[in-house]
């Protein structure tokens, strides 16, 4: 009997497979005492089992490249930690066989970041996974990941570690679904980076039996089981529907009536760039640097290595315009010599660009490269700081930037919602504001983006959350200045279109969503926008939001 399970879509697409699950068993090797000789033998298993894992995520990365590259760089050096491996030898010297040594040790670390406070759902799931990977070899067992099929299948997990994110074939793996993980976590954003078909935050997904049938539908987060023949029909022609308005659409973004909302793209690195010249992504709005800086999360990327990443993405675009996100380091993505080891909460502590101002040669040495990066390139560029909380913060990057000599726009995010409440004053100190919905929306309601269970209150849907892009959408126009959307928000077609009726100025999002926000566009007259916008803002949650939008653009 065919059944209807909803959980959060976070990549387009329609994918109808049977059900694999991934192999996350948690590998818990037995507590057996060896021998005093054995000790030094026990430990030398241990370090080339780390160093195999390591080298074996440093080689998937590099397959990957992009985002993935960076994050699976990260999980490689999480493997090498000095302090884990000097905790497994001494547990190995207390009688422990390597395997259990990496296992109690790994626990330990677990908890003491648990102790700290310091909440990295998303750094859990990637520490969780390689302690997996160093287990699974020591005890000579196959690799947890994705399931070996020669078949295509749809991927069913608890959650996705990047490492295995990253090594989904797109042309075996129809699609996946997840039971953690919010809308705007690092793995939805690999997905639609890959281009695959994903539901997330799907209570359940784990019950869904081997071997069953599903039709996925990643745009609205809908999984049928066992589907009728007459869903499947309805599911592909649909799809086929949206294929065929996809691949009429080209050009710059535009909607019915002829206004422009250029559409830009995300990026983490010269690998994006490809994909964002292919999607016809009018430029940059989102280069996030930080991932040039997780490689190495001691030491700063030297001016050298900046200046040529830096330069292969602007040359990419000659005409168009790149927007430079200076170093957002912290919460999830802290780096060592940033970050403060010890914050009771990191999401609220010293990151983005308060990391900076505390660190000013780092935000000094970011700028020089990018002044050397644009020299003699017509391209447009815009640089921008994160986590902008007030008119003092704006003024200390735009003196920054000015002191650095960078011909350049500088502009604000905004993520926090005092940002939004009082954009005119930053804009005072700035030439225009990028709206960082996924920050916006986790600081707006207090709701860790990497957290699955709050994932409700993520959903960029909420009225209150398009009351604060109205508010810095309006504020830009008083002030004759821009106001973009680089967050996930931009990347849901029906949303965009809302944007748009807000006065957003520019749409950035993963390169894979451009053709569907522009075919969206196309289809309706900013007059139409505003008016889905006003109902949208009308209603009291993100389901009435969604569905009055709706409404309004179908007609009804
Ligand atoms: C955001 O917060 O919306 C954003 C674009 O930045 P990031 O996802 O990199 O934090
Ligand atoms: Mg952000």
């Amino acid at each position: 009997m065919e059944t209807t399970l909803r959980g959060v879509g976070v990549s387009h697409g329609v994918a109808i497979g049977e059900v694999r699950h991934m192999g996350t068993a948690v590998l818990e090797p037995p507590a057996r005492e060896i021998a005093a000789e054995e000790a030094e033998r026990e430990k030398g298993r241990a370090r080339k089992a780390v160093e195999a894992v390591a080298a074996d995520l440093t080689a998937r990365g590099n397959l990957a490249g992009g985002e993935a590259q960076a994050v699976l760089e990260a999980q490689a050096m999480m493997a090498q930690d000095p302090e884990l491996m000097a905790d497994v030898e001494r547990r190995i010297a207390g009688n422990s066989t390597a395997e259990r040594a990496v296992y109690d040790a790994f626990a330990a670390y677990r908890e003491l970041l648990a102790a700290a406070g310091e909440y990295l759902a998303g750094r859990v799931a990637d520490l969780d996974d390689v302690r997996n990977r160093i287990v699974a070899r020591l005890l000579g067992v196959p690799m947890p990941g994705v399931p070996d099929s020669d078949e295509p299948y749809v991927l069913v997990a608890r959650d996705l570690a990047p490492a295995d994110t990253a090594l989904l074939d797109p042309a075996l793996v129809l699609g996946f679904v997840t039971e953690e993980g919010g809308p705007t976590s690092h793995s939805a954003i690999l997905a639609r980076a890959l281009g695959v078909p994903a539901v997330v935050a799907l209570p359940g997904a784990g019950e869904l039996a081997e071997g069953t049938l599903i039709a996925v539908d990643g745009s609205t987060g809908e999984i049928f089981v066992n589907p009728s023949e007459e869903k499947k029909g309805q599911l592909e022609a649909a799809a086929a529907a949206r294929r065929a308005a996809l691949s009429a659409s080209t050009g710059p973004g535009v909607t019915a009536d002829g206004h422009t909302v250029p559409l830009l793209a995300n990026i983490g690195g010269p690998a994006d760039v490809p994909a964002a010249v292919e999607a016809g992504a009018e430029g940059v709005g989102l280069f996030r640097t930080e991932f040039l800086f997780l490689d190495d999360s001691e030491n700063a990327p030297s001016e050298e290595k900046q200046v040529a990443a830096y330069r292969q993405v602007l040359e990419a675009f000659p005409e168009g315009r790149v927007v430079v996100r200076v170093l957002d380091a912290g919460a999830d993505k802290p780096l060592d010599f940033l970050t403060p080891a010890d914050e009771p909460n990191p999401a609220l502590g010293v990151r983005g660009l308060r990391s900076l101002l505390d660190h000013p040669e780092v935000l000094r040495t970011q700028l020089a490269a990018l002044v050397k990066a644009s020299e003699g390139l017509s391209v447009h560029l815009e640089v921008m700081a994160p986590m902008v909380a007030d008119r003092a913060d704006a003024k200390a990057f735009a003196d920054a930037c000015r002191e650095a000599g960078l011909h350049a726009k500088f502009g604000a995010m905004v993520e926090i919602p005092s940002a939004a409440l009082r954009a005119r004053s930053i804009l005072q100190e700035v030439e225009f504001l990028s709206l960082g919905t996924n920050d916006l929306a986790q600081y707006t309601f207090a709701a860790d983006r990497q957290v699955g269970a709050v994932s409700r209150l993520q959903d960029p849907w909420q009225p209150a959350l398009l009351d604060l892009v109205a508010l810095s959408a309006e504020a830009a126009k008083a002030e004759g200045k821009s106001c973009g959307v680089c967050g996930e928000a931009a990347s849901d077609p029906l949303l965009a279109s809302v944007l748009t009726g807000l006065g957003v100025t520019s749409l950035s999002m993963g390169a894979a969503s451009i053709p569907y926000v522009r075919a969206a566009l196309a289809k309706f007259t900013l007059a139409q926008c505003e008016r889905a916008a006003a109902a949208a803002r009308a209603t009291d949650s993100a389901e009435e939001a969604r569905r009055a939008a709706q409404a309004v653009l179908s007609g009804e």
